[in-house]
């Protein structure tokens, strides 16, 4: 099977407000009918009783009075029995709140309601007489070199466009591995330990967290401006620290891409989290946010450029000497010391020489020569800052 990278961005559009707005309120019908054919068992178990014949019935009900293409029914009736079905799985699971409810007005555009060429993208509304036509060429950040155009998704101002290329197997000449923490990324490329201060984005994000916890204080006696502060403050955090992770990503795959480098990341899945998904405390919070983006948005962008991406279970990886594999113990501050052969670094960069060691088979040798000359001392060689 060949694998596919995938890219997603956005552009300006005048969007039809009549069909966004037609394919909200189909959605909700759907939902409702879609709804009513959960049935639930003697344990108390919910299924989705929905045939071939209920799909049928609602489509041509949803089809009376609807103008626009027929395709859009089709992807409102998929989208919302995946919506019900992932409902039911969290339901069973005694993890569902409440019961699904619509609420953005987006209209999700599969391709056979568009076509591509020549920069020009025709996305059919009504058929055979009325097209939203864009011109990819106007916008200059937009990729050039896909293979395709997946799904679009539409919102009242813009549309957005998901690019895919096949991923060639190319095997790197070397492999870089990072470890991703509270206030910082620590990295090994090329024989040399970087880091990437994250401190301000994390005090960032304390200040947004003393904001929400002002906003709760209130919302008591005026919970609709609340929700709504709440939601405004959300989303400005959310874009803020996604445009920062999305620099530090770009700048490090240019980095890769010259030295033909592949990432060697921590398999969160393991370890860190069934510790942290459980976890309510603001920090491990982050810290979980923090290692998915960056590894989601690095690992999308290095595949484009065929670089792979290889996951290691992190078991140990700052507790296992790579020396001697003797166990490191605690030694002051961030400082590890190995208890069989004395050699001392800070953690985060014993974890990324385990992971180098683990997912490469290299020893980075010059490397540990001077680290143990320097037995903890002035460990880092550069040190980015963001923001
Ligand atoms: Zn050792």
């Amino acid at each position: 099977m060949k694998e596919e990278a995938i890219k997603s961005y956005k552009v300006p559009i005048e969007a039809p407000r009549d069909l966004i707005e037609a394919y909200f309120e189909v959605k909700r019908k759907a939902l409702r009918e879609v709804l009513n054919h959960v049935a639930y068992s003697q344990t108390g178990k919910a299924h989705l009783n929905f045939k071939a014949e209920d799909r049928r019935k609602l489509r041509n009900d949803l089809l009376k009075d609807w103008r626009y293409s027929k395709h859009y029914i089709d992807s409102a009736i998929n989208s919302i029995i995946g919506l019900v079905k992932g409902w039911i799985k969290l339901y069973n699971r005694g993890k569902a709140k409440s019961k699904p409810k619509i609420t953005r007005r987006t209209v999700y555009i599969k391709n056979t309601l568009f076509s591509y060429k020549n920069g020009l993208l025709k996305i059919s509304i009504e058929p055979r007489r009325r097209y939203l036509e864009v011109d990819l060429r106007k916008y200059e950040y937009l990729p050039k070199d896909f293979d395709s155009i997946g799904g679009l998704l539409l919102t009242e101002s813009e549309l957005i466009i998901t690019f895919r290329k096949l991923v060639k197997n190319v095997k790197p000449k070397r492999w870089a591995s990072f470890d991703v923490n509270l206030t910082n990324i620590t990295a090994l490329i090329n024989g040399n330990i970087i880091r990437y201060d994250l401190k301000k984005l994390y005090h960032f994000h304390r200040i947004y967290e003393k904001k929400r916890k002002k906003i709760q204080k209130f919302s008591k006696h005026k919970p609709k401006t609340a929700n709504r502060l709440m939601k405004k403050y959300s989303k400005r955090e959310k874009n803020r620290a996604k445009d920062l992770m999305h620099k530090l990503t770009t700048k490090i795959t240019r980095e890769l891409a010259d030295l033909k480098s592949g990432a060697l990341l921590e398999n969160l899945k393991n370890i860190k989290s069934r510790i942290l998904n459980k976890s309510r405390d603001l920090n491990r919070k982050l810290s979980k946010w923090n290692a998915r983006q960056f590894q989601f948005m690095l690992e999308y962008k290095l595949k484009w450029l065929d670089l792979p991406v290889k996951y290691i279970n992190p078991k140990n990886s700052s507790k296992a000497c790579p020396l001697c594999s003797g166990r490191m113990a605690t030694y002051e501050g961030r400082l590890m010391k190995c208890k069989k052969c004395g050699f001392i670094a800070d953690r985060d960069i014993i974890a990324v020489l385990n992971l180098q060691m683990w997912g490469s088979g290299v020893t980075p040798k010059a490397l540990i020569a001077r680290l143990r000359a320097m037995m903890g001392k002035r460990l880092v060689t550069k040190t980015y800052q963001f923001l």
